[in-house]
């Protein structure tokens, strides 16, 4: 016998009864980290020090050298919200934290829609937005398309810091010329005709970032309303430097329980 649960994104996942109902016998904790943002590393080392915890972290493989972790991880897409409900269910996770990127939205639907089907809670950790402040000269924008008019019509010397997703958008607008900062190297295909290509992964210095736009001669900086302190100093680089910031609001996400904090997200774990 075959058991269908139906979640609101319009995906229905078919499970065995038998292995729904060998879940349910087994009341433990074990968490599950959707990992890929600092506050998901730092979770991480909480469980791991916490002897009344078992977890794993899940990373995406997006990058080649990714930083280690203390507890144990698990690498690479699960296969959507069939692939991730199998594995609540076979791995007898207990609690699911979301702590990916505000920006990982595919994966945050699947993990609400897979967390209904299989009856596991919850919780989505991430960082506070960025506000602006007194000196900020931001444009804010919903997406990459409304980045790119943005920019206006006249050539200018771009600081893109969105990472390597979604630079092709850019290639919309080739009359700019582009620095890309990237922790792995874009694709070729992505890249607008006018570009340099340089590597860093955050925390970036203030003085470092000042440095950086003066000498790249840097006119206005595009960026994702990522939040937190890793890579806050480009922007305060920007306030000090007088610079336009547009600024890519985050995707809007379906309601779940969130917090900012990583001890509520170990008091969820530990519920
Ligand atoms: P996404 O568009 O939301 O997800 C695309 C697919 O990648 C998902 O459907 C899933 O594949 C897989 N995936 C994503 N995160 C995963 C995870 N933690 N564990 C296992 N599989 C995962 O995600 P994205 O924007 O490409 O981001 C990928 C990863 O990079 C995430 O872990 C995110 O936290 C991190 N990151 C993203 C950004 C950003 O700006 N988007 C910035 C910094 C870090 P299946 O459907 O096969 O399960």
């Amino acid at each position: 016998m075959r058991v269908k649960g139906s979640v609101d994104i319009g995906v229905t996942v078919s499970l065995s009864s038998s292995l729904l109902s060998s879940y349910a016998a087994h009341p433990h904790r074990r968490a599950l980290v959707l990992g890929g943002s600092s506050e998901a590393r730092e979770l991480a080392t909480r469980i791991a020090a916490d002897p009344r915890l078992d977890g794993v972290i899940s990373l995406a493989g997006r990058t080649s050298a990714p930083l280690a972790h203390d507890l144990r991880a698990r690498v690479g897409g699960f296969g959507g919200v069939e692939g991730l409900t199998r594995y609540l269910i076979e791995e007898r996770i207990s609690h699911v934290v979301d702590a990916t990127h505000p920006f990982a939205a595919r994966i945050s639907a699947n993990a609400r829609a897979a967390c209904a089907v299989a009856g596991v809670p919850l919780l989505v950790l991430t960082r506070p937005p960025w506000v602006s402040a007194q000196g900020d000269r931001w444009i804010d924008v919903d997406d990459n398309a409304a980045a790119v008019s943005a920019l206006g019509v006249a050539p200018r010397r771009v600081f893109l810091a969105i990472g390597r997703q979604g630079v092709a958008d850019f290639r919309a607008a080739p009359q700019h010329d582009y620095l890309l900062r990237v922790i792995e190297p874009p694709d070729s295909d992505d890249l607008p005709p006018s570009y340099e290509v340089i590597f860093g992964r955050g925390p970036f210095a203030l003085a470092d970032e000042i440095a950086l736009m003066r000498e790249g001669r840097i006119e206005i900086i595009v960026t994702k309303n990522s939040g937190g302190a890793l890579a806050y100093a480009k922007i305060e680089a920007a306030r000090m430097l007088g610079l336009d910031v547009v600024m890519i609001a985050r995707p809007a996400g379906a309601d779940a329980a969130t917090t900012h904090s990583i001890d509520a997200a170990m008091a969820f774990l530990a519920s």
